[in-house]
């Protein structure tokens, strides 16, 4: 079979993590079967529908990495190969939805009552066996039985999300509808209208909903919930990526660190969990240290580079040799990329902002003999190496009958204006002799003006 799923988003302003999986759980089962992700906006409420609602799913999911494969060209919905192409909009499908309010009418599967259009519902038992979950069996509910029919078209002519929701799916030849649990409820009404259309409903996969870490249901609201701050907080797409993979879905073995190709080769939606996941922020923070580390060099460089430019650091008159050397030395610290321009932005200053407190402290008349004489040892040093400048430091501080501290701090709040940062050492070396002289006479000119 020639799977095709979809992520079928309502513009809300806001793209959940529970929505994230969802697109991702899609997509991983249509590049893991070879088949076509689809993504269709679910926009038939235009009072709440606006372009930037759109604009956040769009970016969340470029961000997540999740290429959908084919949209409508000027309305017209065609089959393309990957590029650039879609998404469906519902609010462009009307006439669509018309033609088969039309086909229920005309078979009195559905009624005209006070301006709007009900559909005649089964009474019988609705039974599917959902991939994840297992088999469901659904009955009209006491209140239900009274008067099971519901509305598809409303009294203003607005069609209602289980009508064309299932027309979309239909349409589209989604045979897989993978979607959250929230939506179990709602399975029952979608396979009646698939089988009033004469058709055979696709198969389901429910996934369990996302819990806060006690228990509770997570809400817009909550810490957390929203993609969007991950990516404001400096996340790595990979980490985030990794993380709602294992909200949900097992690897059988217990390895945490799943690389995206790895999880397409395996990925199928009977080991969708069947229990809720629980949110774990720890968890995260873990991933996304642990693919810091793993990033290549250029990558590392590109998003500590974005990070930079965020921040409001000017890149563009620094080689990119010497900004991949200075960013490198914060990897193995940060937690997040927005950790990383505090720690690195001294490098890209033509002088450093001292930091007040450090000052007072480390550039001091005691300090300033320390700082000169080390500055004469770095002078002629050859080569000007993190080895060779921590030799020369050590050289001078025995000299001088002091601890290796008591040059380490005052050198440090020369170079960097701060107290804490990366090895003064390497720090020194991708800085190179020149920038360390300047910043060592302007340290030195602080103190005799102090
Ligand atoms: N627009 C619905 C939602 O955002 C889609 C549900 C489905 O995937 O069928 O929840």
């Amino acid at each position: 079979m020639n799977v095709r799923v979809r992520f079928a988003p309502s513009p809300t302003g806001f793209l959940h993590i529970g929505g994230a999986r969802t697109a991702l759980f899609n997509w991983l089962y249509a590049r893991h079967t070879g088949g076509t992700f689809i993504l269709r906006i679910e926009d038939t409420d235009t009072a709440r529908n606006t372009q930037e609602a759109v604009e956040v799913i769009l970016q969340g999911l470029r961000w997540l990495g999740l290429d959908w494969d084919e949209g409508p060209v000027d309305g017209q919905a065609t089959h393309l190969g990957r590029g650039d192409r879609g998404p469906y909009f519902q609010s462009q499908r009307a006439d669509v939805y018309r033609k088969w309010v039309q086909y229920l009418l005309e078979r009195n599967l559905a009624y005209e009552a006070d301006g709007a259009t009900k559909f005649r519902m089964t009474r019988e038992p609705i039974v599917f066996e959902d991939l994840a979950i297992g088999a469901i069996r659904r009955e009209l509910t006491d209140r239900e039985a009274l008067d099971p029919d519901f509305v598809i078209v409303r009294s203003d002519g607005q069609p209602v999300f289980h009508l064309v929701n299932v027309i979309d799916d239909l349409e589209m030849g989604i045979t897989h509808v993978v979607r959250g649990e929230d939506h179990i409820s709602n399975t029952a009404k979608h396979i009646a209208l698939f089988r009033a259309f004469g058709v055979e409903p696709p198969r389901y996969a429910h996934i369990p909903l996302i819990l806060n870490p006690d228990g509770t249901k997570m809400s817009k609201r909550d810490q957390g919930a929203s993609l969007a701050t991950y990516i404001e907080e400096g996340y790595l797409p990979e980490a985030v990526v990794n993380y709602l993979v294992l909200l949900g879905w097992s690897p059988k073995d217990n390895r945490e660190i799943l690389p995206i190709e790895d999880v397409i080769g395996r990925f199928d939606l009977p080991q969708i969990q069947r229990h809720n996941a629980r949110f774990d922020l720890k968890k995260l923070q873990w991933l996304n240290v642990a693919y810091l580390h793993q990033l290549s060099g250029d990558r590392f460089t590109a998003l500590a580079s974005q990070a930079l430019e965020r921040a409001g650091v000017s890149l563009a008159p620094f080689p990119k040799d010497y900004i991949a050397a200075a960013v490198s030395l914060a990897r193995e610290k940060i937690k997040t990329l927005t950790d990383l321009p505090p720690f690195v932005d001294f490098f890209f200053v033509d002088e450093v902002a001292l930091d007040p407190e450090a000052m007072a402290r480390e550039l001091t008349p005691a300090s300033r003999d320390h700082l000169a004489a080390l500055r004469g040892a770095l002078v002629a040093l050859d080569p000007f190496t993190a080895a060779a400048i921590e030799a020369a430091l050590k050289t001078t501080a025995a000299a001088r009958s002091v601890k290796n501290a008591v040059l380490v701090h005052p050198a440090r709040v020369a170079c960097t204006g701060k107290t804490i940062g990366p090895s003064l050492y390497h720090l020194m070396e991708v800085l190179g002799r020149e920038r360390v002289l300047r910043r060592f006479d302007r340290a030195l000119a602080q103190i005799a003006d102090s």
